[in-house]
């Protein structure tokens, strides 16, 4: 896939990239690696009948360029499947990284390092079991604001955390470790589907804010107040002092223009030429000024994830964090929750998972994601038919760009400036560089024309294009016993998401870019007097490249129980003292990054928990 080119090493005859890549697999689930395996069989016997590997380098090259503009949609799923791979172990590799020019250094821009968070404590659970008031199954951003609120409140709380705990002294320095690490199956949590669209969530102490963008936005006013009038969520549209407590508290403040990196200056200064509404965006990172890091851990903890934010507040006002800690069943006694049946994993120091119950006198609340939670109350039988449907993930695409200068986004903030002009039409865009180990896997062309592409990564600017969607799908568990997502992306959000890639290329080129690379195989690579043209043209679902990095939904909040799996206060129908705080309650896409939204959502869940009679 990666041919010797211009200083750029031949993968496999000089460097080693399917070994690395064959050690992160070996973290993922069983379920996923078994249709991996088979997608590559399929990929290998494509060539018939000839076998892909057994190829010259010229007609692997051929074969793969066929791939690239062949009509079949399944050619394009095996061939970005291949390339993600490909591209992911070669380009973690220090002579790749070398020749591209790529440097990581994260910092604050006066030079100074972020006061060290407060302490977790001991995260290690105890032999057996222990109890406490409420015990909390995920540390992400819902667990984490959920322990603080009920800590403070004077509560005896556990937070459970399947992963383990990291900060800025103890990340993976090796990307390819820290995906391997800090990520459920390895980031390849897939929604499956035409087109499949990976969702990846973190399994870390701090959850997914441990290895998000920081980007910090507060739910429209529009989806709050249609929550409220649709689901009857009557304090949906109070949440104002929730946002601006969080915001203090994370030290979030909008990126300084000067400061933010040149990607984001691009569309700054496209979306100012075509005079549409947009901004800096607010991050929960004080000033720091350089990255490509964010999805690894923040090498400087100068993001104020959970891990070192919410959780050691919680801490300090007396709750314990129990990590390793994998919640299995709810415990359910005369119609209540009565705490949580675990394992840990490797306890025994034998490999074995050890059990350990954690039984708890005032409630039991499930904040492990969107796919976390209803996983959990699935294997429970508890929640009605609800639970697991409604999945939405605000399905995003890549939108890169070759500008004539120099863009060095690893030199710039991550995700960095908004623009919501086309909010009303589902919308967001928001400059955003992808590290090369993801964003080099959508770049244009295989083979020598992909190492050509990769060479000039440093004059690539990119926009995430976000949808506020309208499909749903599905959360479930699979006949083998694990995780399994769906999702049906429908016509009118693929026109929607077509749209909203045309508004990325038309900032990218009133920012100056010569052509924009809008992702979709049969648009090839479009020119500026191409647009109108690309518009006109109706794609199917599955010719989309698709990723997703908000799950949502699953364990909805409904003032009537036949819509939803919670009501408004969080409780889960059907049983006594069980709760859900996490992005599993909201009743439909928000449309913005969700983090600060579900932080809201869990406090007001951690108060009437709080407020319940013991
Ligand atoms: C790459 C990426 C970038 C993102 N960037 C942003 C951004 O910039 N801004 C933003 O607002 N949002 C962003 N998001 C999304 C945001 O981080 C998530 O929406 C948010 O963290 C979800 O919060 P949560 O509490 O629902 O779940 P999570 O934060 O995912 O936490 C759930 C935790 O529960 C644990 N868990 C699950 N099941 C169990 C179990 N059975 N037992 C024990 N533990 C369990 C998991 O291991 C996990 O740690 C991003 C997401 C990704 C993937
Ligand atoms: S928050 Fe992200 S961009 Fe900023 S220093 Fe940390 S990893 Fe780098």
């Amino acid at each position: 896939m990666a041919p010797e080119h211009d200083g750029l090493p031949a993968a496999e005859r000089e460097v080693d990239v399917s070994g690395p890549v064959a050690e992160l697999l070996k973290s993922v689930a069983p379920r996923v690696l078994t249709r991996l395996k088979l997608a590559l069989r399929v990929f290998n016997l494509l060539p018939f009948p000839w076998r892909f590997n057994r190829l010259d380098l010229g007609a692997r090259e051929d074969f793969l360029r066929r791939m690239e503009s062949s009509r079949f949609g399944l050619f394009h799923e095996l061939l970005v499947m291949a390339k993600l791979f490909s591209t992911l172990g070669y380009t973690v590799l220090p002579e790749v990284e070398e020749r591209i020019g790529v440097e990581t250094s994260c910092r604050l821009a006066d030079g100074s390092l972020p006061q060290p968070a407060g302490s977790l404590g001991d995260t290690t659970p105890p032999a057996g079991g222990e109890e406490c008031d409420v015990v909390i199954v995920g540390s992400g951003a819902g667990g984490a604001a959920a322990a603080t609120t009920l800590a403070e409140a004077g509560l005896d709380v556990i937070v459970l955390e399947a992963g383990g705990g990291y900060n800025r002294d103890t990340y993976p320095s090796d990307p390819l470790d820290a995906i391997a690490t800090l990520y459920r199956d390895a980031g390849l949590t897939i929604a499956e589907g035409r087109p499949p669209i990976p969702v990846p969530v973190a399994r870390t102490v701090g959850g997914t804010t441990v290895i998000n963008s920081g980007t910090c936005f507060r739910a429209p006013d529009p989806v709050l107040e249609e929550w409220q009038r649709r689901y009857g969520i009557e304090w949906a549209t109070d949440l104002a002092p929730d946002f601006a407590e969080s915001e203090e508290f994370l030290r979030v403040t909008p990126l300084d223009p000067e400061r933010m990196g040149r990607n984001g200056q691009l569309a700054m200064e496209g979306a100012s030429a075509l005079g549409v509404s947009s901004g800096p965006i607010s991050r929960n990172a004080g000033s720091c000024v350089q990255c490509s890091s964010c999805p690894y851990g923040c090498k400087i903890d100068a993001k104020r994830g959970m891990n070192v934010s919410y959780l050691p507040r919680a801490v300090a006002a007396g709750a314990r964090i129990r990590a390793g800690v994998e919640a299995r069943e709810i415990l359910v006694e005369d119609g209540r929750a009565a705490g949580v049946r675990c394992f840990v994993a490797g306890a025994e120091g034998n490999g074995h998972p050890a059990p350990y119950t954690v039984r708890a006198r005032r409630a039991t609340i499930v904040a492990g994601g969107a796919l976390g939670t209803p996983e959990l109350l699935l294997r429970s039988r508890l929640g009605g038919d609800q639970v697991g449907r409604n999945l939405h993930i605000h399905p995003a695409c890549w939108v890169g760009a070759r500008y004539e200068e120099d863009v060095r986004g690893w030199e710039g903030v991550m995700q960095s400036y908004y623009v919501d002009e086309w909010e009303p039409e589902r919308v967001l865009l928001e400059a955003t560089f992808t590290p090369l180990p993801f964003g080099g896997a959508w770049l244009q062309g295989t083979g020598r024309e992909h190492q050509e592409a990769m060479l000039e990564f440093g004059r690539i600017g990119s926009i995430g294009v976000q949808l506020q969607d309208l499909s749903t799908g599905r959360v479930g568990i699979g006949r083998d016993g694990s995780l399994k997502a769906s999702y049906g992306l429908t016509r009118e959000d693929t026109k929607a998401i077509t749209f909203g890639i045309a508004r990325a290329a038309e900032v990218h080129f009133a920012a100056g870019a010569t052509e924009v690379y809008p992702n979709i195989a049969r648009a090839g690579v479009l020119k500026p007097n191409q647009l109108a043209e690309f518009e006109a043209t109706e794609f199917k679902p599955s010719e989309l490249r698709l990723e997703a990095f908000h799950p949502l939904g699953t364990a909805r909040m409904a003032a009537d129980p036949r819509e939803g799996v919670c009501g408004p206060d969080g409780s889960v129908n059907g049983v006594e003292n069980l709760y859900v705080a996490d992005a599993s309650l909201f009743p439909g896409a928000v449309g913005v990054n969700p983090m600060m939204t579900i932080i809201g959502f869990a406090k007001r869940v951690a108060a009437a928990v709080a407020e319940a009679e013991a």
